[in-house]
């Protein structure tokens, strides 16, 4: 699944497009996370994009008088391309400019596009908490917002409404390299470790943005396509594994529905 670090590379492989008009949007399959409706998004048509952003792990395009919001879903992939090559199969939906189109391409459907007049009237972008590379993502402010949660701090890092954009392997990653169990409530968590789980945040996310910056240039599969750099993890994906750094087998447990990873030794 496309995480923060993968949309941010994303986002910044799309600059070209800066500064091209839209001559349409072709929808071809409206069936994705909501439904497409190529009226509404063709009022983006005769528009100049003006800046690509994002917010959380949803691409922003922002336009004289709008704003096209995309989002991967599970399996999303945005291609830019100067001479379109013919369709496959799951390729959902075009942006056509002058000299580009980028098409869109989601085998699981779970993605979305959508237009907008303001950001602010669409509620999903309204509930996200900060960004977590953003200076106001402090220690100060996430001691003050777990500091009264019974939930897990795996769980609380993961909400929207705290922080944005920390995924599953990254919270995993980032609890283990803090030494902090997943299972701990947020009302136990110390402002000295709020710090650390803080600037441990940072780190990772940011290192997963450098590697998968050069990745999708470098990196094809065996079809050609370009495709996201395979980390090696500490403790995502390797359960009943010996820990890297204690030889303790590694645990893996539900929270929240999602698979957590941790060393039962390292983690406390
Ligand atoms: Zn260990």
């Amino acid at each position: 699944m496309p995480e923060l670090p993968e949309v941010e590379t994303v986002k910044n492989g799309l600059q070209d497009l800066v500064g091209q008009t839209i001559n349409q949007v072709v929808v071809r399959f409206p069936r994705l996370r909501y439904p497409l409706d190529e009226k509404i998004l063709n009022q983006a048509a005769g528009q100049q994009i003006i800046a690509i952003t994002r917010r959380a792990k949803y691409l922003v395009i922002h336009l004289e008088t709008g704003f096209l919001i995309c989002h991967l879903g599970m399996s999303g992939r945005l291609t830019l391309f100067k001479n379109a090559p013919d369709l496959v199969k799951h390729d959902h939906f075009d942006i056509v400019t002058a000299n580009f189109t980028l098409r869109y391409n989601d085998p699981r459907r779970f993605g979305c596009l959508l237009y907008a007049t303001k950001l602010d009237e669409l509620s999903m972008l309204n509930e996200l908490g900060p960004e977590p590379l953003e200076k106001e993502f402090t220690a100060e402010y996430l001691h003050k917002a777990i500091s009264k949660r019974k939930t897990p701090i795996k769980q609380l890092i993961m909400d929207n409404a705290i922080v944005v954009g920390v995924g599953n392997i990254y919270a995993c990653e980032s609890l283990f390299l803090c030494g902090i169990s997943p299972l701990r409530a947020g009302n136990q968590i110390t402002m000295a470790e709020c710090q650390q789980l803080v600037d441990i945040i940072k780190r990772v996310l940011q290192q997963a943005i450098a590697a998968g910056g050069s990745s999708l240039r470098d990196y094809k599969n065996a079809n050609g396509e370009l495709g996201y750099f395979q980390q090696s993890h500490n403790v995502y994906g390797r359960a009943k594994q010996a820990c890297k750094i204690c030889n303790t087998l590694i645990l893996d447990v539900r929270l929240g529905q999602r698979n957590s990873f941790y060393c039962p030794n390292c983690q406390l």
